[in-house]
């Protein structure tokens, strides 16, 4: 398929004026105008055949994921998205798998007002790069190095549904219960809820590589520690159904699961389940930062846990090693 085809494919689905756009696809660069007030926030992300998804997956899925992941760190960040750039490397004559990989794409961008104004198109093995931007006040971006002793850590929604939903897949489970493939395909970024934390959370990341990992990012970036009640850690039904402490690691290093996780000082908890209440997402205390310089986990009776530091094998089809 020709590259112009290609483009054309995606270009269709794009609405011809979108905020700010004064040039999107079609130029040699697109030109995007900020409101006075206003900093640029960017985050990039990459799929890629054999590593990130399988070349069987669901292009509706890798279109919606390609966006979901980069949602969720403009989320982390507290921004709110506007545009987009993809840089698409795709095998010829694979238009039936564009036109599905759009339909999850541009549902997903639709719900967030993402307007698509370039990027890139390509031959070759199938790897997918998005750059998302986005827009939000100066000085008000929740960063990872801001929280402080003594201030209480919050996770969004539930942990492990998606590493669950990879295993039971690569274990070759027919079909998966539908809020386990959702999770893993489908994961919802946490865009209000980020720009809800502006001025609330004294720091904040979202989780890829799983809790553990990301809290410890968090942490080091904070210059902390943190202590994790693991009974805490909030489970799907589905999840429940697994036993500790394996269910434990698929919550702690299951990666995937695209929630935030920030912290607060403890005066503001109440501020937190109420924003949780106004959202309808629910947001669960874990734990608490510390001066100790590491992560520590404590099990149900208050004995130290030590994690499978092995993610999943979750991204892991290419040789073991978890691309970031
Ligand atoms: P150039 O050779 O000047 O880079 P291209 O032919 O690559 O131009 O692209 C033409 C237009 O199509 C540009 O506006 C570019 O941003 C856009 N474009 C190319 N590939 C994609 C893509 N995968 N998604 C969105 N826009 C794209
Ligand atoms: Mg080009």
């Amino acid at each position: 398929m020709p590259e112009f085809d290609l483009i054309d494919r995606l270009a269709r689905h794009v609405a011809p004026a979108g905020r700010g756009v004064e040039i999107g696809i079609g130029d040699d660069a697109a030109v995007l105008a900020l409101a006075r007030g206003e900093v640029l926030v960017a985050a990039t992300d990459t799929l890629n055949e054999g590593v990130h998804f399988t070349a069987d997956a669901d292009p509706v899925g890798i279109g919606h994921k390609l966006l979901a992941v980069n949602l969720s760190d403009l989320a982390a960040m507290g921004a709110e998205p506007r545009w987009a750039l993809m840089n698409l490397t795709l095998p010829a004559e694979d238009s039936a798998w564009v036109d599905a990989f759009a339909e999850g794409f541009f549902r997903l961008a639709k719900v967030f007002g993402v307007q698509l104004v370039g990027g890139d198109t390509c031959a070759g093995p199938r790897s997918l790069s998005l750059t998302l931007l986005g827009v939000q006040s100066p000085g008000t971006a929740l960063t990872r190095s801001g929280a402080r002793a003594g201030d209480r850590i919050f996770i969004s929604g539930s942990l492990g549904d998606a590493a669950l939903a990879w295993r039971q897949r690569q274990a070759g489970t027919a079909t998966l219960p539908d809020s386990l493939a959702r999770a893993l395909d489908q994961p919802e970024p946490r865009v209000a809820l980020g720009a809800a934390l502006r001025g609330l959370a004294t720091a904040c990341i979202d989780l890829s590589d799983g809790l553990f990992a990301d809290l410890g990012h968090l942490a080091h970036a904070s210059g902390l520690g943190a202590q994790l009640a693991i009974s805490q850690l909030p489970a799907s039904s589905r999840l429940r159904e697994v036993e500790t402490p394996e269910r434990w690691d698929l919550q702690l290093c299951g990666g995937d699961d695209y929630e935030l996780c920030f912290t607060v000082p403890p005066a503001k908890t109440p501020s937190v389940l109420e924003l949780g209440r106004a959202l309808s997402i629910t947001l669960t205390d874990v734990g608490v930062m510390t001066d100790s310089g590491a992560v520590a986990c404590l099990g149900p009776d208050g004995e130290a846990y030590e994690p499978a530091r092995q993610p999943w094998n979750h991204f892991a089809m290419a040789g073991g090693e978890q691309p970031s």
